[in-house]
């Protein structure tokens, strides 16, 4: 990843400002963005009896980029990322660590494309989270149900019908979809 410049850090941070209401949401992503999730590469750092190859493939340096975007064994995780993406968004955003990690889109992105994908991103970095240290790859299912979750969230905690209305228009390529109903036994499942 390239080295960061000040300001990109700050936005960085701020990445998710306007975009959700959530502060654990806010928190799970600061908690990336300082490296709070220690990794086999920054053990290693610290106590050197401690592996530094990743728990999962066992092949490459567990250094941030590797466990979080770059490992074979959680592939399968963000290419259903990037094709949710792309069906939401109706044309083709490729994805980079600076954007799975820090949600640092290029500016070729629509607003509407970013404040989604950032929620999206979210879910799979939490589902990622969740099974930290494990060489579990969380399935589709796992990803639709948690953004589905997210959205919800945002509908309920929203606190005028201005914004409800905005947050459906905005979640309307995502609804379409019908992924929620899917993925609750009316449909096929997509794993
Ligand atoms: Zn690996």
């Amino acid at each position: 990843m390239p080295r960061l410049t000040d300001e990109q850090w700050l936005k960085s941070l701020n990445a998710l400002r306007g975009i959700t209401s959530c502060f654990s949401h806010v928190e799970a992503h600061k908690k990336v963005v300082y490296r709070w999730y220690l990794t086999p590469h920054r053990l290693n750092k610290i106590y050197c009896t401690v592996n530094p190859k990743c728990w999962r493939c066992g092949t490459h340096d567990g250094h941030m980029t590797h466990i979080w975007w770059e490992c074979e064994a959680i592939k399968p995780l963000w290419t259903q990322v990037q094709a949710l993406l792309n069906t939401i968004a109706n044309e083709t955003h490729l994805l980079s660590p600076m954007i799975a990690l820090l949600l640092l889109f290029p500016d070729t992105w629509r607003l509407e494309t970013r404040k989604i994908a950032s929620l999206i991103i979210l879910a799979a970095r939490n589902l990622l989270a969740l099974h930290w240290k494990d060489t579990y790859c969380p399935t589709n299912k796992e990803l639709i149900d948690k953004v589905y979750q997210y959205y919800q969230y945002e509908v309920l905690s929203s606190d005028s019908y201005v914004k409800t209305r905005k947050l459906e228009e905005l979640w309307k390529p995502w609804l379409a979809l019908n992924y929620h109903r899917k993925s609750k036994g009316r449909g096929v499942v997509h794993d």
